[in-house]
């Protein structure tokens, strides 16, 4: 008998992956990306987020900082699912 190989079912790149090992956030941040998000997204994310906060000058010590940086988390990993808005298109010209 051998221990089943945990999977994650990915919400960013749609595949059965192995998830993400260890903490990443704590509290229910932390649990929703263990349950949704592989291993391998969450590395993508790491070296994107370093970018993040050099593009955008982000400070730790600022909770500020960490909201803006959870939000662009939360995007790139499309937890929240695909961005909303108005649908691709032709612009639509005011009379
Ligand atoms: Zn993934």
């Amino acid at each position: 008998m051998s221990d089943p190989k945990p999977i994650v079912s990915c919400v960013r790149c749609h595949r059965e992956a192995v998830p993400i090992g260890g903490v990443t956030y704590p509290g229910a941040l932390g649990d929703e990306l263990r349950e949704r998000i592989c291993a391998e997204c969450w590395a993508e994310w790491q070296q994107a987020e370093v970018m993040v906060i050099n593009e955008l000058r982000l400070n730790f010590m600022d909770p500020r900082s960490q909201e803006v940086l959870i939000k662009h988390m939360r995007e790139f990993l499309c937890l929240d699912g695909p961005p909303s808005g108005p649908p691709p298109g032709p612009p639509t010209e005011q009379p």
